[in-house]
């Protein structure tokens, strides 16, 4: 069988981990990307983004010739069968998803196209795009086939996400036998154990991307209003998560109350959600409430913070540990970490932040008005406040009698809530975690 010819147009989260993915299973794929300077970086073997095994099968495939990155668009969709479109698309101020992006591709690969493409749709787009996308090449010299495949990869885990997928859901127009077959050859390596593809039309496979979002972020906006009644009422959210998440029909996944939820993902495709839903006429009330109690939920922190050190915390040094919207990514797009620092600096904070990976993208956001540590004890040095928002392995244990020696008054945030079980009030810390009944001890 001769290897299959992809371009995938966007080196991102999404289209580097699914051009690196598609190379390990044998295809030959070309990325490029309109950010000559990414594409250089690539080139001389720097990955421009953390994510973890990224690095490595990324190498493992330049070095059999599978693997390539360049600017040339043109070139690459000629040599192509299948040119995947992994750009970005923001937010606008809407709500709505900006899909200049994607049109701009389109519009390109139909220009360069000299032979039958299928052009498959990897970005997150609403209900409607693979429609227009296919008035947009309509004229082109060759045939285009205009496929949807959405992603589900988690950053942080993206790598095995791609290559064991949960499913594959591909979106093709009835009787479009030459597109069928053509996505299949080239998923058949991720399919081998079981068929994971789930065929629908292609309005269907641009709702299931949002719904699927929509729905994870539901769950964590409801456990998140469970968290405040938690806390009214002396219940402890730890418990009510497990109590209910046991139940087979629910699952414990995503019920994680928290300083809410962040990200590139959820609360774009929420908000593009329920812009979907407006323009057809349908309010979806669900929607709309799950990202207005993220919204509220974003607040809690800097609220418990100032209830403790005051309104105005001039002269009060606050450290923070974890800057990204999740573990083991560099991504802070929408992290609940970046609301936490407006709030703190409007009332007038310093700010010492510390992350593994996420300080460089935030430096490019604050620059001099934080301050970085180093390491992250040295972080907490004569802080008033430690203020736990992303739970990066090495935050979850720490030495807690050498940070009540460093910090000036003992105080703990845990927005995670991963503290909560090492009775840190009788070790002398004032502990607050997000809906649990530790929180009651502060009130004593
Ligand atoms: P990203 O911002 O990391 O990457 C987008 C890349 O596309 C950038 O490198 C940009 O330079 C490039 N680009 C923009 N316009 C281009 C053009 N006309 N030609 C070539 N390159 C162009 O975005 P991302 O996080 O990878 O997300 C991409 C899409 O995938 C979005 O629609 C997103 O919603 C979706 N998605 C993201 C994730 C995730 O976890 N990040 C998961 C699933 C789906």
């Amino acid at each position: 069988m001769v290897a299959v010819n992809v371009c995938v147009v966007g080196c991102g989260y999404v289209g580097l981990v699914s051009g690196a993915g598609f190379a390990e299973t044998g295809a030959v794929v070309r990325c490029v990307d309109v950010d000559e300077g990414r594409v250089m970086r690539l080139n001389r073997g720097e990955i421009p983004i953390f994510e973890p095994g990224l690095g490595e099968m990324v190498k493992r495939n330049v070095e059999v010739g599978r693997l390539s990155f360049s600017s040339d668009l043109d070139s690459a969709v000629r040599e192509s069968t299948l040119v995947f479109l992994a750009v970005g698309t923001p937010p606008r101020e809407d709500g709505s998803a900006d899909l200049s992006a994607v049109f701009a591709a389109a519009a390109s690969v139909a220009k360069a196209a000299t032979q039958r493409t299928i052009l498959v749709l990897k970005s997150t787009v609403p209900v409607g795009t693979n429609r227009r996308v296919r008035e947009i090449v309509k004229n082109a010299p060759a045939p285009i086939h205009v496929v949807s495949n959405p992603e589900f990869l988690k950053e942080g885990d993206a790598v095995n996400d791609f290559l064991r997928p949960d499913r594959i859901v591909i979106g093709c127009e009835d009787g479009d036998e030459i597109a069928r077959s053509t996505m299949t050859q080239l998923y058949h390596p991720l399919c081998l154990d079981k068929d994971r593809i789930l065929w629908m039309d292609p309005a269907s496979a641009e709702l299931t991307k949002y719904v699927a979002n929509a729905m994870l972020a539901m769950r964590i906006s409801f456990m998140n209003e469970v968290a405040e009644l938690c806390e009214k009422v002396g219940a402890d959210i730890h418990r009510v998560r497990r109590g209910v998440g046991s139940d087979s029909r629910i699952g414990l996944q995503f019920l994680y109350a928290g300083p809410g939820y962040g990200g590139s993902c959820f609360p774009k495709d929420v908000a593009a959600l329920a812009h979907s839903g407006r323009e057809a006429e349908v309010y979806l009330e669900l929607v709309h409430a799950t990202a207005k109690v993220n919204d509220k939920q974003k607040q809690v922190l800097p609220r418990k913070i100032k209830a403790s050190l005051g309104a105005d915390l001039g002269g009060k040094r606050i450290a923070i540990w974890g800057l990204t919207f999740k573990p083991k990514t560099d991504d802070i797009r929408e992290s609940p970490a970046l609301s936490l620092i407006d709030a703190l600096l409007d009332s007038g904070a310093e700010i010492v932040v510390h992350d593994p990976e996420g300080m460089p993208n935030v430096r490019a956001i604050y620059g001099e008005r934080l301050r970085y540590a180093s390491e992250a004890y040295e972080a907490a040095r004569d802080a008033d406040a430690l203020v736990l928002t992303t739970e990066w392995r090495q935050y979850q244990q720490p030495d807690f009698p050498k940070l009540k020696k460093l910090m000036r008054n003992p105080r703990l945030f845990d927005g995670r809530n991963i503290w909560s079980e090492y009775g840190l009030h009788s070790q002398g810390f004032e502990y607050t975690g997000i809906g649990i009944r530790e929180n009651q001890k502060n009130a004593q």
